[in-house]
């Protein structure tokens, strides 16, 4: 027998314990040039690999880490991972993975309700979900033209090109969201995107417009988690949608990647976008081939959490970014681009000459850059309940010049 193929628990203790280790004096990556003859044996690899990947990683749950959407994840994600990594599961078929199915199917069906919507799948990330949903759009409404702001994410001008169709950027008002006095009036032919969560500024579309197009799909790749939380006011009108996109792994904490694209008649967007191989038992749904059981890491945290611990997270980040709002607003020496609206702050200096000189004093991973239209901005994104405000607003007050 080849054990490689079965649990060793010392193996894996070793892996643990190595991620108990501090490495942040690793510098590089160590690695042959080229591709060993011989292999140096998996415990050997684990030592080996640790310095540079435990060590180099960009740590998304520092306390320093308020910069990007991605977050850290919940430990129990690991080991459902490490289940996942061992079962090996492909959901393309029922034989190869007919628990993981049902989990899958589980989870949409707890979480499409919040959104207003009736089932749908899980995608490797919102890009995808985007791409999905528009492809349904188009075989189901027949539309020639993708309509979103000029603050939508570029996946949605990226899935317009890939099914060629027509994309229409509309600019945005002066708080980052769809300026809809610039909509053109017929939109009998198209798919309009409204963002919930613009990436660079955290923006809500207006959601009445949800429903006023022959298809109205929901990005809520950010902001979509704000719906199990005392937010969901905010996404109000997102029932009225077509679709909508959430990823799993921003605001609801999983592991990369995971996300969803949900609708509002399953059924039809789902036969639009199925082909049955005959090798296949059920229709391949959706733009994946084989494809691995994220569902379950997400099942998880969500029957470990429940929907509070999920809600309690997310008004903590929601806190967070309040609290850094507050200090800016209040502080003359600097200026914030908008309310912000769903826990990503836009900031900067009121002298823009200050700009690089403090960006260069703020902690590593703490804070993000943007540019609208022409004026650099910082930015900065509340996905990490772990993140230490008082400490990133007492460096920036350390760093900014005297008061005149
Ligand atoms: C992150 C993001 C996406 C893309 O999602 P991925 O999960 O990174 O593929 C799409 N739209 C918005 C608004 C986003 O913030």
């Amino acid at each position: 027998m080849d054990k490689e193929f079965i649990v060793n628990s010392d193996g894996l203790h070793q892996a643990v314990d190595l991620m108990g280790r501090d490495f942040s004096n690793t510098e590089g990556l160590a690695l042959p040039i080229q591709l060993p003859h011989v292999g140096m044996g998996s415990s050997a690899a684990l030592n080996s690999l640790a310095p540079s990947i435990l060590g180099g990683a960009a740590r998304l749950g520092e306390a320093t880490s308020f910069a990007h959407m991605d977050p850290p994840t919940p430990w129990i994600t690991w080991a459902m991972t490490l289940w996942n990594a061992s079962l090996n599961q492909n959901l393309l078929h029922p034989a190869t993975a007919p628990v993981a199915r049902q989990i899958e199917q589980r989870v949409v069906a707890w979480l499409a309700p919040f959104f207003g919507m009736n089932g749908g799948h899980m995608t490797p990330g919102s890009t995808v979900a985007n791409l999905t949903a528009l492809w349904s759009a188009r075989e189901c409404a027949g539309i020639t033209e993708v309509i979103a702001s000029g603050g939508a994410h570029l996946s949605i001008a990226k899935a317009a090109h890939i099914l060629g169709l027509k994309y229409l950027s509309v600019p945005v008002d002066a708080n980052g969201s769809m300026d809809a006095t610039q909509l053109p009036t017929d939109l009998s032919k198209s798919a309009l995107v409204l963002t919930a969560g613009a990436t660079s500024t955290g923006a809500i579309d207006p959601f009445d417009l949800a429903g006023r197009a022959a298809w109205t799909h929901v990005d809520a790749a950010w902001a979509g988690p704000l719906r199990l939380s005392q937010y969901a006011h905010l996404l109000d009108g997102i029932e009225l949608a077509d679709s909508v996109a959430v990823s799993a792994h921003k605001w609801l904490f999983q592991p990369k990647e995971s996300a969803l694209v949900l609708f509002k008649d399953t059924e039809k967007a789902h036969a639009a976008v199925s082909f049955g191989g005959a090798y296949l038992a059920t229709p391949n749904v959706g733009l994946l081939g084989s494809h691995g059981a994220t569902a379950t890491a997400l099942l998880a945290t969500l029957l470990a959490w429940g929907r509070e611990g999920v809600a309690q997270r997310i008004e903590h980040c929601m806190d967070l970014a309040r609290r850094l709002r507050d200090f800016v607003a209040a502080d003359e020496r600097l200026a914030l681009y908008a309310e912000p609206q769903t826990g990503i702050v836009v900031w900067r200096p009121q002298d823009e000459n200050l700009f690089d000189q403090v960006l260069q004093q703020l902690p590593v991973g703490s804070t993000s850059t943007t540019s609208m239209a022409g004026v650099k901005w910082f930015r900065n994104v509340a996905a990490n309940p772990n993140a230490d405000i008082d400490m990133l607003i007492a460096t920036i007050q350390k760093v900014l010049p005297e008061r005149a």
